[in-house]
């Protein structure tokens, strides 16, 4: 039997990011993941450290603010991996929201992100914008925004965070499967597919797989998961010269990320409720029609896309807080929960963004204290 500090369950973003934080705190850690580092939700997103403009509407602004203040600090802690990049939004008369609402939204998403590096949101020259992308109509196109914010590469994020735990001395082990999982007044005791483990503090931080993990291990919660999925299309080649926010007439958003370095454009994405087991949820073939009905609105006849244009689609599962018994979310907001007895504390993660890991990892650390 192996013995550390603490045991995190799960390489997604959080739980790297709460090792590598436990670990520069001088605990012993290891971490543990069924299949991959970053191979869950952590590598299926939009890829965007984003403060995330369309929560504005719904007045989470404290979510926003720290988002924000989480992507400054991304950006200057890995600035190969997190670059601001300039987001192009054309507002078209079927627009869901006017032009000055938007960008009442856009000048208060600078204030809350305080930093002068990001630089800030402005009216676009509508005939450079439909000179530069071609592709869009130009009728009914009544003006054109842009704002800033950043852009990453989830997984390649992911593994760096993992990197950096291991360089501090942490050990990850991946395609571990836990076998047994013991809860006494002292410690934590594992049986798995790599040897026995055991700790006082144990940190699940599986994601959308939570639930799933708790109820094999009768592990007690005071949250659920709710799994909204989200599917993302891959073109070939750059379909548009800058990162876009786009949105539907029903008021739902999608992006058009453009990636020069994989020569490919990702569009997203989706929302979907989903009440399988996590390995039983597939991409259908309804939204991926959508996205590309939400896209094909906007482009000239010649520029629309077929199924057939498409080269790859990935999903993702949200794992998104509910209190038990409840259907709708708490909020988007990440939520602690920790559970003791004896010497031990049990502590599940339940949500956070690729954004806030860092902040998330930080309020884990206060939490379990020394
Ligand atoms: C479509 C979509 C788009 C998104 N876009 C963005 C975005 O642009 N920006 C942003 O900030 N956020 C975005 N998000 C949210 C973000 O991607 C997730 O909230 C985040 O990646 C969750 O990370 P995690 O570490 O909690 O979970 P995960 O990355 O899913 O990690 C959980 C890990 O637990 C492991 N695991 C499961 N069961 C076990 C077990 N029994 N034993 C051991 N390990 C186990 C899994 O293998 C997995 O690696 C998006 C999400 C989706 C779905």
């Amino acid at each position: 039997m192996q013995n550390y500090d603490v045991i995190v369950l799960g390489a997604g973003i959080n739980g790297c990011g709460i090792a590598e934080k436990l670990v520069s705190n001088g605990k012993q850690v290891l971490l543990l993941d069924k299949s991959g580092v970053g191979q869950g939700t952590s590598s299926k997103s939009s890829r965007l450290i984003h403060g995330g403009l369309r929560y504005l509407e719904t007045g989470q602004l404290h979510l926003v603010y720290e988002s924000l203040h989480d992507r400054q600090r991304l950006v200057e802690k890995y600035p190969d991996l997190v670059a601001y990049k300039r987001f192009f939004l054309p507002i078209y008369k079927s627009s869901p929201r006017p032009g000055w609402m938007i960008r009442i939204g856009l000048w208060l998403y600078d204030v809350l992100s305080g930093s002068r590096l990001a630089g800030r949101s402005r009216k676009e020259n509508k005939e450079d914008f439909l000179a530069r992308f071609k592709a869009f109509c130009r009728e009914d196109l009544r003006s054109v925004l842009s704002y800033v914010d950043a852009k990453t590469h989830d997984r390649e994020l992911t593994r760096r965070v993992a990197d950096d735990f291991q360089d501090l001395g942490g050990r990850v082990i991946v395609h571990c499967e836990i076998e047994k999982l013991e809860w006494t007044d002292s410690s934590f005791i594992m049986q798995s597919s790599a040897g026995g483990f055991s700790a006082p503090v144990l940190v699940n931080a599986t994601g959308p797989w939570m639930d799933e993990v708790n109820e094999k291990f009768n592990l007690p919660a005071k949250f659920q998961i709710r799994k909204v999925s989200g599917i993302h299309l891959i073109f070939e080649g750059l379909i548009v010269p800058e990162l876009m926010f786009m949105q539907t007439r029903e008021k739902r958003i999608f992006f058009i990320i453009p990636e020069p370095e994989n020569d490919q454009t990702i569009i997203g994405t989706t929302e979907r409720e989903e009440n399988c087991l996590m390995e039983d949820v597939h991409a259908q073939e309804e939204d991926i029609q959508y996205l590309l009905d939400q896209v094909n609105a906007y482009l000239k006849t010649e520029h629309q896309f077929l199924r057939e244009d498409v080269r790859d689609i990935y999903i993702g599962v949200r794992p998104l807080v509910r209190r038990i018994g409840e259907l709708s979310d708490v909020s988007r907001e990440y939520k602690l929960d920790l559970h003791t007895k004896g010497e031990t504390r049990l502590l599940h993660v339940f949500g956070g963004k690729l954004t806030t890991y860092l902040s998330l990892a930080e309020n884990v650390a206060k939490v379990l204290g020394k």
